[in-house]
C-alpha cells in the first residue's frame, strides 16, 4: 500500500555529506550516522547504541558542509 519512494540516484548530485537517522523502536533515541547505499526511510536502521534495541530510519539528509 505503501508507494514506492522514488530514488534519485544522480551520483552527480551526490556532492554533500548524506546522514541517516536511526530511531530506536524501544527507547526512541536517535543516531545520526553516514548514509550507506541501500539505507531509506522506514528500513531497519543499526541496533540502538543504547539498549540494543532494533531501530528504524527516520530520516536521510544532506548536510551542507560549514563555509568560510
Ligand atoms: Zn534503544
Amino acid at each position: 500500500m505503501a508507494a514506492p519512494i522514488p530514488m534519485t540516484t544522480s551520483e552527480k548530485r551526490m556532492k554533500l555529506p548524506v546522514f541517516t537517522v536511526d530511531e530506536c523502536l524501544n527507547c526512541h533515541m536517535k543516531n545520526k550516522r553516514a548514509f550507506k547505499m541501500g539505507d531509506y526511510v522506514f528500513a531497519a536502521g543499526n541496533p540502538c547504541q543504547s539498549c540494543k534495541g532494533n531501530t528504524m530510519i527516520i530520516a536521510i539528509f544532506a548536510e551542507q558542509p560549514p563555509r568560510r
